[in-house]
């Protein structure tokens, strides 16, 4: 954790001033072990492994806890980069470019392994904070720590230990996996600043109806399946998924006749998307599907009601690869 840090916490349960009692290790400038401490209500929250850590273990619900646990071994274990990552992140956050986090105190609700975190950091954000509830935080600090104006807490999204300070909020394929998603999208823009923007994309109702038919079954049963066997059990259907991307999908969307063509496929926009991924990232993709015990498939009604919960401005919903909703407002 960099000292910086401080000006933007606050106590998660009621809102104090946080102070750094005590400091047992650092590297560089990164507080590797050590204790915040608050002023008000005088709770405890350790610093571990470079990382301030907000979560009681015993105090998550039972889903919740799955949910991160599940995202925590996956991201600890698929932890190679893509240089996809960067489009792949524009594509979800837009119409925001690289350049609009120029100078801005940038918060990300549900880090990962901190690949967008990164990214916002290399596009010039003064600060970005990437917060995840899982033990992928572990390994966000080390994609990030050598970056100066990145910071990694590990918190729950909807007991943010966050002050109000934020000029931008975003959060990207997390919201659907939690169990009260519009609570989530709400408590992030809590902490974005009035006149500052928020993000969100989720999976979309619409379109995904054979999902929630044919996919949430088989996802019940292999959410609770060891994650190693799942690794290997999921190999069958990213096989299938990548053929069909690689020999159909990607080739016939090349040309104006094939894309006609296509455009009857099931799914076409979608894999067509990913067609350009290597087998790793397909592997991840289908891993994420069948590992996760919640997933809320939003339709675009709903969303748009999020945005109007928050009292946002200038929205701007879109509908990406004909299977996800996107949005971005000013608050
Ligand atoms: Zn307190």
């Amino acid at each position: 954790m960099k000292r910086k840090l401080l000006e933007y916490l606050c106590c998660p349960d009621c809102a104090g001033q946080l102070e750094l009692t005590e400091v047992l290790a650092t590297e560089a400038n990164e507080i590797i072990q050590g204790r915040l401490g608050c002023i008000t209500c005088k709770s405890v929250f350790p610093i571990v492994r470079g990382v301030p850590r907000f979560v009681s273990r015993d105090l998550l619900e039972a889903d919740k806890a799955a949910t991160a646990a599940s995202f925590g071994w996956q991201w600890q274990h698929f932890t190679h980069t893509d240089e996809l990552y960067a489009d792949q992140f524009l594509g979800w956050i837009a119409p925001v470019e690289p350049s609009f986090f120029k100078n801005k105190i940038v918060l990300e609700g549900g880090c990962g392994k901190g690949r967008h975190t990164e990214l916002a950091a290399r596009w010039g954000a003064s600060e970005v904070v990437g917060v995840d509830l899982s033990a992928a935080v572990e390994t966000a600090f080390a994609a990030t720590r050598n970056l100066d104006n990145a910071h990694i807490i590990q918190a729950d999204v909807y007991h943010l230990p966050l002050t109000r300070s934020f000029d931008y909020a975003f959060s990207v394929g997390v919201l659907h996996h939690l169990p009260d998603p519009r609570a989530g999208f709400r408590s992030l823009a809590s902490r974005v600043k009035p006149g500052g923007h928020i993000s969100a994309w989720v999976y979309g109702a619409e379109n995904n109806q054979w999902i929630t038919r044919y996919v949430n079954p088989v996802r019940k049963l292999t959410s609770r399946v060891d994650q190693r066997a799942l690794l290997q059990f999921s190999k069958l259907p990213t096989g299938l998924m990548f053929l069909a991307t690689k020999l159909i999908y990607g080739p016939l969307n090349q040309s104006v006749a094939g894309r006609k063509l296509a455009g009857h496929l099931f799914y076409n926009d979608y894999l067509n998307a990913i067609s350009k991924f290597g087998w790793r990232e397909q592997h991840t993709i289908v891993f994420d599907h069948l590992v996760a015990p919640t997933s809320h498939y939003i339709s675009r009604e709903e969303f748009a009601e999020w945005w109007n919960d928050v009292h946002a401005t200038e929205v701007n919903i879109g509908w990406h690869n004909s299977n996800s909703w996107r949005g971005f407002g000013k608050l």
